[in-house]
């Protein structure tokens, strides 16, 4: 069962008029003093005997006992469980209501039954796209990983599965519903047993130079989310790993950070260094990726794997393909154990943490061409190492140093100091309301 926010119940229960809703359906409350009187749609009966409140946003019927919130209202009606009234309620879809349609779909479907495998997908990560945005929780869990930025969230269509795109889908059971899980299930997003393959999962999708899906990695953060005995921590789409993330750091930049996981690339990502991609896990150097190092004619990798056994014997292990493509090879030198993202966590202000250890990160292997003294070069240039030879117009750094201090933000720009207070307050990106004001000026 999809899991949703008691507040937004809570909002649900008390923002959605259910006099409105109940006219809505075409029954035609009376005044009666405060209240309201309707026949009630869940008993014969001549006279109403069903009582609405406005002011509670209540129901009660004296004549059979039905009672409750507007929630239960919408399921008693409809015949559909909590989370598919959740959804109704969250989608505004009022209209008459009949006996025919119990247990029925109440949601326009987001797809059409025809729609191509690609097509399909491509939905679905939109729906998901729209999910995470009402999941206050994934929001959080970005925050927590360091992560939360709208910008990110945005650009790579972040998602969450909250299990509900079944809602959203024709009825199972009739012809239009199958067709399209069928649909569904051939391209990953179902699983044999029908559960949803990312349910519970942040949904970070991979494009294709035309903008269509072609991979998906889910990353479970909710750990008490079970599909089955064994349950995965994260994964992808089944078959053939498809695609680059970040493809076009590829075309703006020759030189490019390698991750060994998503959650790694995008925390280089959002504090500035934008030239960056994965692997699919240790063993995942792919033929897409490898295919976009050569057309980028990229002439310098970061290996920025774990600094573990598995991450460096995967750096040496794919050092001579870049080796023998002139591209030089640098190993990004976490301390012991960790990785990018647990490192920019800890060690603060991350962007300037992450600079250092790519100016000192250790060369594997260098191109003929380049003689030793080069090595130091590096070291020794100014400015942000990303533009030895990136282009500024299209990998923007941020010049705005941010340092994060229990829940407030100290934020330097050129010589003043901001500081930002209340973030923590706002969880949703609909909206922001912050305090903020100057902190010092600081001293050249
Ligand atoms: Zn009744």
């Amino acid at each position: 069962m999809p899991r949703i926010a008691d507040e937004e119940i809570e909002r649900i229960k008390t923002d959605v008029p259910l006099l409105e809703w109940v006219r809505s359906e075409g029954l035609e409350p009376r005044k009666r003093g405060k209240d309201w009187v309707v026949l009630c749609p869940f008993h014969e009966e001549d006279t109403p005997s069903c009582v609405i409140t406005p002011s509670k946003n209540l129901f009660n019927c004296f004549g059979c006992g039905a009672g409750g919130t507007i929630i239960d209202w919408v399921m008693r009606r409809r015949g559909i469980s909590f989370p598919h009234a959740i959804e109704v309620l969250r989608t505004g879809s009022v209209g008459p209501v009949s006996d025919a349609m119990h247990g029925q779909q109440h949601i326009e479907p987001i797809m059409p039954m025809d729609v191509s495998a690609r097509t399909a997908l491509k939905e679905v990560i939109d729906y998901y796209h729209q999910c995470l945005h009402q999941t206050p929780e994934v929001l959080a869990y970005l925050e927590k990983r360091g992560i939360g930025s709208a910008d990110l969230i945005e650009t790579f269509k972040l998602g969450y599965c909250n299990r509900t795109l079944g809602y959203r889908l024709p009825s199972k059971h009739t012809k239009a519903g199958k067709t399209i899980r069928t649909t569904l299930r051939d391209v990953g997003v179902y699983r044999q047993t029908m559960f949803e393959h990312f349910g519970g999962c942040l949904v970070v999708p991979i494009f294709d130079a035309d903008g269509g899906v072609v991979e998906a990695y889910g990353r479970k953060i909710r750990p008490d989310h079970k599909i089955g005995k064994k349950e995965m921590k994260h994964g992808y789409l089944p078959g053939a790993h498809r695609g680059v993330w970040n493809a076009r750091a590829f075309e703006a930049s020759d030189e490019i950070i390698l991750c060994e996981a998503l959650i790694d690339a995008m925390t280089f990502w959002v504090h500035g260094f934008r030239n960056v991609s994965a692997i699919y896990g240790t063993s995942g150097f792919s033929a897409d990726l490898k295919a976009a190092f050569e057309r980028g004619q990229i002439k310098r990798v970061f290996i920025a794997f774990d600094r573990d056994e598995a991450g460096d014997r995967a750096a040496e292990k794919y050092t001579p393909w870049f080796a023998e493509r002139g591209i030089e090879v640098r190993r990004v030198q976490f301390p012991k154990g960790m990785d990018a993202n647990g490192y920019a966590l800890k060690v603060q202000p991350a962007p300037k943490a992450l600079d250092h250890l790519l100016r000192s990160s250790e060369v594997l292997s260098a191109p003929e061409a380049v003689d030793q003294a080069d090595d130091t070069g590096v070291a020794a240039q100014d400015g942000p190492l990303l533009h030895l030879s990136g282009d500024r117009e299209k990998l923007p750094r941020s010049d705005v140093m941010v340092v994060q201090e229990d829940n407030q933000l100290y934020l330097t720009i050129m010589d003043r100091r901001y500081r930002v207070r209340g973030l923590e307050k706002n969880l949703s990106y609909g909206a922001l309301k912050v305090n903020l004001r100057p902190a010092s000026v600081s001293m050249p």
